[in-house]
């Protein structure tokens, strides 16, 4: 073995970033969800849609503070690698 690449055996971080609207003011905010390296993290937006997580989200408006907003896009980052 002359190349070892240690970071070949880690799973990429699983990342998102919810862009969410505010229900009462319609104020758009972006949040990041990041599950590290949880066993459980949905792989990518597909799974995270269909998962309790994205329903456990806690959203606050940063205008006017209202707890209710609604999703209106999701992206993934891709992790550390370039
Ligand atoms: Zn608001």
């Amino acid at each position: 073995m002359l190349q070892h690449d240690v970071h070949d055996c880690m799973p990429p971080p699983r990342r998102f970033r919810l862009l969410m609207r505010c229900y009462n003011c319609m104020g758009e905010s972006a949040k990041v969800i990041d599950f590290g390296d949880d066993e459980d993290a949905p792989a990518d937006i597909e799974e995270l849609m269909e998962s309790v997580a994205v329903n456990q989200i806690r959203f606050q408006c940063t205008e006017c503070e209202s707890a209710i907003g609604t999703i209106i896009g999701v992206s993934q980052s891709k992790g550390r690698r370039v």
